[in-house]
């Protein structure tokens, strides 16, 4: 079933083109082959093909044709196995007969007349078999779009222009407008009637000026005056005996069904979508999410061929709605900028959840993303959320469950920007900000407009419970869910509007940010081309994958600082060093790699190792005390060096583009005070490396070892657990022959950030490989190394 054609060999190791997966080696490979998704597919490729050579294609049939017609009719032929008649009801059909023979005898038939039709029989088309892989934007439908407009863009004169254009043609147009606005208004009446001052109100793309054509129409049920008007009717008929209430409404109203004080949600939604279903015309595929962050009843309505959610204690989205509109009014650029970046995400891959729930970026919060950059233009193009709430008046004081939500009600309340850069420039500012923004160890926030040291995010329990204390009235917020991501809501804020990015989809982002940044350096961004080819936005919008990456192949493994998964104890020692959390991180980190090799893959390491950690004690005490002003490094520094002594094992620290204007902004220009680090004054600093050197194959076959070893415990992840990790390659070094040539090679570690996520980056480089497996062993590192490196950090933290 499985075809060894369906393997390629590549640089990297293997590509599946079935299932279009890459395997790094050949343990993976022999895993994949053997895996549910290759096996699946093989039998529905087998499947699928015998049913090709057993099958002919019939057109020139009606709708009113059954398959039973057809079956009669064909088995003149030989017998039917099968007969699938075309969705749209009956234009083709394939008919499917038992023997292949039959297949030459229908096919030899002159005429065939059925019913008074005359049927045309074909051989089938024979098709290659591919997946289809799920893709979530429609990107043929982008595709065709960029493909319309291209033209029309590549005869403007300025990418400006272009911007513009972008904008007229995705926005939606007056009459789309008032049609949802008609829809607003009728479902207005319709749940007025069941829930009495009940109010419908729109929010999000809609409404927030940043809507595109196929948007859906966000709405808020608010239930408010309801619930005064069901409290007030309750007491009305208990004074008055049963039946009546002060305006005789309620008496056969649904709301003698259910009591909105203490309904859940979930109960209020599922009345909600009753009455949809029951009394709003043209509404169909009604249901409840009651999963979601907010529960949501979602509808489709046919005629305006719209998606609607409908929400109840949404206040804070209508407000954060108001926020985005005020934006749009206090500034003409946003809204051709939020439409350009929002289609170029699309194209890329970086935002749209088709379902509402997935890893990659939502328009709002990207939305968000774009503000918060406008808010850091030199000049400065957005105030800051403070800034606005400091231009409102007494009137316009607003806080929704506890949140303060004031700011003017209209643009005209806030001066005009200073910056008069044009959306050419802002458009690669945006890029060039994001592709340079450390993600791992900031949060952003639109309130104060700066990113705010993770850090401060760490150890918020204390904080919390303290604040509390001064505060009692303060309604009590849940902690922030941090990730790779941190964006907090500029209203809500202990909500992180990115929470749901993981790993992955935030280092695209900030990769295509960088590639887009590359590629607005270049005249094709600027200058329209005169030879007709395409420029300015055209090669910006090219779909994600279809650019080769120029990517060399380096063989490097990043350990990202994920804030999210720190254990508590070094979250509050990290919390401690403040701004200067990166070293002790890096040297935890280290630590950690040094264990994961020695302890747990039994490498030898070589003496050497440690020579560039210095070997001098009052070198290294001198050190430590320059280590935190190094970190505070001035924004000309291209690196700065850090050393300092760890109890186990001293090890050295470079941190590369550790900038502080942006999770500080005050002293980024400040020269380190003191002494300089002696690796510096020596001119380029040492990094901490490794020589190790590995006898046996201890990547491969890991999975069955570690399958065997636990046989009656519960399965654990791999990199989940030391102790079993050791004991398996324990068990492979002592099963196993040694290699004929032990592999030599040189681990080296840099702490990067502050110019860029923060992160460890190893490189990895092979001193001696006679035997050519260097390659799989690091394949094998690229995945087990960050995860084993995560499990001893808890381990260590827990066992301080
Ligand atoms: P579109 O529907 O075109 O994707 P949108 O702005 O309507 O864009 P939705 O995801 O439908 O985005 O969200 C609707 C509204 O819900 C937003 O405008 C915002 O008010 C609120 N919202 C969405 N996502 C979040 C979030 N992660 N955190 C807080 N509020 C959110
Ligand atoms: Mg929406």
């Amino acid at each position: 079933m499985s075809s060894d054609s369906d393997i390629k060999t590549t640089p990297r190791g293997f590509h599946c083109t079935l299932c279009n997966v890459n395997l790094p080696n050949m343990p993976s490979l022999d895993q994949h082959v053997k895996g549910r998704k290759h096996q699946t597919l093989s039998t529905v490729r087998a499947t699928r093909k015998t049913q090709e050579d057993h099958s002919v294609f019939v057109s020139g049939i009606k709708p009113d044709i059954s398959q039973t017609d057809l079956s009669e009719y064909f088995q003149q032929f030989g017998t039917v196995s099968d007969v699938i008649m075309d969705k749209d009801k009956g234009v083709y059909a394939i008919v499917q007969f038992g023997e292949t023979e039959s297949i030459q005898a229908a096919l030899s038939c002159v005429e065939h007349q059925m019913k008074g039709l005359k049927l045309r029989v074909k051989p089938r088309e024979k098709k290659d078999f591919k997946l289809i892989p799920k893709k979530k934007n429609d990107p043929q439908n982008l595709q065709q779009f960029l493909d319309r407009i291209k033209p029309e863009l590549c005869q403007l004169v300025s990418v400006d222009a272009q911007m513009q254009f972008v904008l007229e043609r995705f926005q939606l147009g007056d009459n789309e407008k008032k049609a949802r606005g008609l829809l607003v208004q009728l479902l207005q009446e319709v749940f007025v009637e069941f829930f009495p001052d009940s109010q419908i109100l729109p929010f999000g793309s809609s409404v927030n000026t940043f809507g595109i054509h196929s948007c859906d129409l966000d709405l808020f049920l608010d239930l408010e005056n309801t619930k005064v008007f069901q409290a007030r009717a309750k007491s009305t008929t208990e004074q008055a005996g049963e039946g009546m209430s002060d305006d005789g409404r309620s008496e056969d109203s649904i709301l003698s069904d259910i009591d909105l004080s203490t309904a859940s949600p979930a109960e209020v939604l599922e009345l909600v979508a009753t009455i949809l279903k029951r009394c709003v015309p043209s509404v169909h595929k009604v249901h409840v999410v009651s999963s979601a962050r907010l529960p949501v009843v979602k509808f489709h309505h046919r005629e305006l061929n719209l998606q609607g959610d409908i929400t109840i204690n949404n206040k804070l989205a209508v407000r954060n709605t108001r926020f985005l509109q005020l934006c749009s009014g206090m500034e003409d650029r946003l809204r051709p900028l939020v439409y350009t970046i929002r289609y170029w995400a699309k194209q890329k891959e970086l935002a749209g959840n088709p379902s509402g729930a997935g890893p990659l970026l939502n328009n709002y919060a990207l939305t968000l993303l774009i503000i918060f950059f406008l808010q850091n233009c030199e000049p400065p193009v957005l105030p800051t959320v403070d800034q606005l709430k400091d231009m409102a008046c007494e009137e316009e004081e607003c806080v929704i469950e506890g949140w303060n939500c004031t700011f003017p009600s209209q643009p005209i309340a806030v001066p005009p920007s200073k910056n008069t850069q044009d959306l050419c420039t802002l458009l690669a500012g945006f890029f060039s900000f994001y592709a340079k923004f450390d993600f791992a160890s900031s949060v952003i926030s639109l309130r104060e407009g700066r990113a705010l040291p993770i850090t401060d995010f760490l150890s918020q329990n204390k904080e919390d419970e303290a604040m509390q204390e001064e505060q009692p009235t303060k309604p009590h917020h849940p902690r922030t869910k941090l990730g790779p991501l941190n964006l907090l809501d500029p209203f809500e804020l202990s909500h992180n509007v990115a929470g749901n990015l993981n790993e992955r989809s935030q280092r695209s982002l900030q990769r295509e940010c960088q590639e887009a940044e590359k590629y607005c350096r270049s005249l094709q961004y600027q200058r329209k081309s005169t030879k007709g080819k395409s420029w300015g936005l055209v090669r910006l919008f090219t779909p994600h994958g279809d650019v080769p990456h120029t990517k060399t192949e380096q063989l490097t493994i990043s350990i990202p600082f994920k804030s999210a998964s720190l254990p508590e104890g070094l979250r509050n020692q990290l919390h401690m060093a403040g701004d200067d959390f990166r070293l002790p991180w890096f040297q935890k980190v280290c630590s950690a790699v040094e264990g994961v090799l020695k302890t747990v893959l039994k490498c030898h390491l070589a003496p050497s190792t440690n020579a560039v950690f210095g070997d001098d004690s009052a070198d290294a005490a001198e050190e430590m005390e320059t280590s935190s002003a190094s970190l505070k490094s001035s924004a000309n520094d291209s690196f700065d060096s850090v050393e300092s002594q760890n109890e186990t094992s001293p090890l050295g620290a470079v941190v590369v583009g550790a900038k502080r204007s942006l999770s500080s902004g005050s002293d980024a220009s400040v020269s380190p005070q003191g002494k300089k680090p002696r690796l510096a004054r020596r001119g380029r600093p040492e990094l901490p490396q490794w020589v190790c050197v590995q006898k046996h194959i201890v990547w491969a076959g890991r999975r069955k070892v570690r399958r065997e070893l636990i046989k009656d415990t519960d399965s654990r992840p791999e990199g989940s657990c030391m102790e079993l990790e050791s004991q398996v390659t324990a068990y492979i070094t002592e099963k196993e022959p040694e290699l004929k040539d032990p592999l030599e090679f040189k681990v080296q570690a840099q702490m990067v950030g502050g110019t860029e996520s923060t992160k460890v980056v190893l490189r990895l480089e092979p001193s001696s490989d006679q035997t050519g497996v260097f390659h799989d062993f690091f394949h094998f590192l690229e995945a087990f190394l960050p995860k084993m490196v995560e499990t001893l950090l808890q381990k260590e933290v827990a066992s301080v």
